[in-house]
């Protein structure tokens, strides 16, 4: 049965002709799918009933039904979980900032890349996410809360590069001035760093922000935190990155996890420098969220503040992101485990070493 949430408007189009309907009812349906967030064909009040009896009977429009909310008591984060038609569930967040809600979308149930902090990818894929399943969890959202959306993340659980097809229809249609329209530029995509997948999405030329999960600033290091690294070294992985620039224009943001002991050193801090020194690019750090099976600890607040300014005085662009939902699950993957729950040990580790101004000869190393 196809869905009619995941099709782009020259799909519905093509949907139309073979139905033998005109064109322009395409972008009808589009409008109020997307743009009137309809998902009962009933109530498409504009088309003609045969047209609606004839959609019944081999489509559906994705709705994802909400299992639960988790509203953090710090900063007022909401914490989905969803239920997909197959029975799986999925998790997205919305967060408000001063800018606007920012929702964080999942998507894939699960995930394959096995970073070893992350909680989402601890039972592997299961299943990709279709367009209208990535696109729905931000219509609950606007429904549930009865507020904008204006700012999307697909941060969650998943590797969006790993379902490419879905994730490039997904962000047309959501910056379409007929559906969701919301602006390219105000849409990240974080990936773990697939070369093939970023080279490629620098060829679509949008104008959405690419993120970077980097992590380490050396391939050993980082080979430890994630398993793509063996693949791809962070050289080749920064070299899309700079491709990725040069055809959109766009800068890059490097996600950072600090790891107390493992990526928080000053040694790492001053290898970083000597990666991203000439990129143009944005590098956010955040403390890892300690999640119970996978034993990392996170960097104390002192480490992480000598790792950014190690990095600014230096001349890196960095930030350290603000934590929410930090009391609610607020990591990847957490809420969605917990909802079907095992137990694990947390192992501790040591401190992260002062940070100085690096001298220009030690940074051209
Ligand atoms: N697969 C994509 C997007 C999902 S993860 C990616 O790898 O980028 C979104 C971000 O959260 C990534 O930077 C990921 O490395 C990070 N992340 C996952 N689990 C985390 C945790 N427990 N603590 C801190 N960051 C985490």
């Amino acid at each position: 049965m196809r869905d009619l949430k995941s099709m782009s408007k020259e799909e519905l189009g093509r949907c139309m002709a073979e139905l033998g309907e005109p064109a322009f009812r395409a972008k009808q349906l589009f409008s109020w799918i997307h743009q009137k967030k309809v998902s009962d064909l009933e109530d498409m009040t504009n088309l003609p009933k045969s047209l609606r009896e004839k959609l019944k009977e081999g489509s559906r429009i994705t709705r994802l039904k909400q299992e639960t909310v988790q509203i953090s008591k710090l900063d007022g984060t909401r914490k989905y979980l969803f239920s997909l038609s197959d029975g799986n569930c999925i998790e997205s967040v919305l967060m408000r900032y001063r800018y606007g809600n920012s929702v964080c979308i999942s998507s894939q149930v699960g995930c394959g890349m096995g970073c070893r902090f992350c909680a989402s990818t601890i039972d592997g894929l299961e299943r990709n996410l279709s367009a209208g399943e990535m696109l729905d969890q931000i219509d609950r959202i606007q429904e549930e809360t009865g507020e904008r959306v204006s700012h999307v993340v697909v941060m969650g659980s998943g590797e969006p590069l790993d379902n490419y097809d879905n994730l490039l229809r997904f962000l047309q249609i959501l910056s379409d001035p007929d559906g969701s329209n919301i602006s390219q530029r105000n849409v990240t995509v974080s990936t773990c760093g697939i070369v093939p997948g970023i080279l490629r999405l620098a060829e679509e030329r949008l104008q959405i922000t690419l993120a970077l999960s980097l992590h380490a600033a050396e391939d050993e290091t980082r080979k430890k935190l994630m398993p793509i690294a063996a693949r791809y070294s962070i050289r080749e992985v920064l070299d899309a990155c700079s491709v990725y620039f040069e055809k959109t224009g766009r800068r890059v943001s490097y996600e950072y996890s600090l790891v107390s002991g493992v990526n928080d050193t000053e040694e790492e801090a001053r290898r970083l420098i000597r990666l991203l020194r000439n990129r143009k690019g944005h590098v956010n750090l955040i403390p890892v969220n300690p999640v119970v099976e996978r034993g990392w600890k996170e960097s104390a607040p002192a480490a992480v503040l000598r790792f950014k300014n190690c990095l600014e005085k230096n001349g890196i662009n960095v930030t350290i992101r603000r934590e929410m939902g930090r009391d609610i699950d607020g990591a990847c993957g957490q809420l969605r485990r917990r909802h079907r729950m095992q137990q694990g040990e947390i192992r501790r580790q040591g401190e992260a070493s002062p940070c100085r101004t690096m001298t220009a000869e030690e940074r051209n190393e």
